[in-house]
Formats: structure tokens, sequence, C-alpha cells
């Protein structure tokens, strides 16, 4: 099992790797399949493709938040024929939803940051906790690029958050550009919204469409400051790399 010291170590030697290379590196860490959280954005379907090219066989899961449009269970389904892939689907507590929606109604999240985030650990942050129980690395499509929020990201991160396990964002230093050339030369499942102006994929009642010029990540949570546009699945500790 990787520690907090070692993930250190190896964000000084592969922080800056291709996204390939530094995949087959941590398959070749071992501890079991590379876990990726799989939204169907084109970044992840993009990671997946990477490892499946690698001739790696990821444990792919994917949150269902009870909130999502149906484009993305048909990415999903396209995902599966595509790369012969099974995806784990985690869910909420049903008690938990419950008790939300019978206090605060369907649409809380819209009311405060605050209920926001509530509707965000109940839906996403808790789940995304019981799938990465008993891994030992997971994958994200992440991009530096996408927003202000994600300016410093690394490569390479220690994920105190989930219970301290290795946690790889190989696309960190990509462009838009640059994954949608992959995805086309390699003929990656495109989630059927990303084609009608949704860069960024989420739940149907927080995410619209963008407009020419805004940030990629601008129709998440639309009625929020940009600097509060994350789920909270990517809480980041800052290490240093030695
Ligand atoms: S994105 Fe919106 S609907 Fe989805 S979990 Fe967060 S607040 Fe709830």
């Amino acid at each position: 099992m990787p520690t907090e010291a070692d993930v250190a170590v190896w964000q000084g030697q592969w922080g800056a790797a291709p996204a390939g290379e530094l995949l087959a590196w941590a398959a070749s860490l071992g501890g079991g399949p590379l876990a990726v959280a799989c939204s169907f954005s084109l970044e992840d379907c993009v990671v997946v493709d990477l490892l499946v090219g690698l001739g790696l066989r990821p444990r792919v899961f994917a949150l269902d938040t009870g909130r999502l449009p149906e484009e993305t269970y048909r990415c999903a389904e396209q995902v599966t024929a595509r790369y012969g892939l099974s995806i784990a689907w985690y869910f909420p507590l049903a008690s938990a939803v419950e008790a939300l929606l019978g206090a605060k109604g369907a649409f809380s999240f819209r009311e405060s940051l605050a209920n926001r985030h509530e509707c965000c650990g109940i839906r996403k942050v808790e789940p995304l906790r019981r799938a990465l129980q008993g891994a030992t690395a997971w994958v994200t499509g992440q991009r530096r690029a996408q927003s202000v929020t994600r300016g410093g990201l690394a490569a390479v991160e220690w994920d105190a958050a989930n219970g301290g396990l290795l946690k790889l964002n190989p696309l960190a230093a990509w462009t838009r550009a640059d994954v949608e050339a992959y995805a086309a030369e390699q003929q990656v499942p495109v989630h059927p919204l990303h084609q009608v102006g949704y860069p960024s994929i989420g739940c149907l009642p927080c995410t619209r469409a963008v407009e020419p010029g805004e940030d990629e990540r601008a129709g998440r949570w639309w009625w929020e400051a940009a600097e509060h546009k994350e789920c909270g699945l990517h809480a980041r500790p800052v290490i240093e790399a030695r």
C-alpha cells in the first residue's frame, strides 16, 4: 500500500511523465486493478481508452446520483460495448436521499452553497468513498485547463480524503484540443451532450451548456462563483515533491 511519503517522491519522479507511461508505471506497482471514476465525460473515456490500450483491465466505476441525464447512461452503454468492460455503479444511501428530500425538497442545492455541498456529499462523496474502499490507486480525467479550481492540479497526488491512496490525473497537462484529437484518432465514445455545448458532464439540474469563450466548467453550478465549482470528489491537500 503506498504511503503519503511514497507519493511525495513519485510526484517528482512521475509528475511530468506522458499519460501512457504514468499509467503503465502505476499498474506495475501492483495492488489490484487501477480504479477509474467515470462520469463518461470525454476525458474519463480517454483515460479508459489509454488503460485498455496498455492491455490493462481497469475497474471502471460510476456514481449514479439519481439526477443524471439519460445521455450519460447511453454513453455508459457505448463504453461497455466498445471496451468489453462492465461498469460498477454506486448509488447514494436511500435513507440519506429520503431524509434530504423530505426535509428540504428536490432543489435545495440552488438555495445555498452549504445545501449544494450537502447534496453532493450525499449523492457523490459518500458513494465515492465506498467505491474506493480497498483500492490502492484511482485515476481521474481531470485537467489543469478546465477551471480556476484545477490550475494547480498535479498528475500524481495523495488522496487523504478517501482513506489514503494514490490518485493519478494523467491528463493534467492536456488541453481540450489534445483530448479531442486523441478521442477522434482512437474512436473513443463521445457523450451526446458534448456535441450540444456541454464541455463538462454532471447532474442534469446542475449542468448547462456554455457560451463561446466561457470557462469549460462554467456550466457546472452556473449560479455559483467560479472558485466553488467542485463537488467534493477532488479534495486536494497540497504535498511538496521531495
Ligand atoms: S451536482 Fe447537483 S444534483 Fe448532483 S449531487 Fe451535486 S448538488 Fe446534487
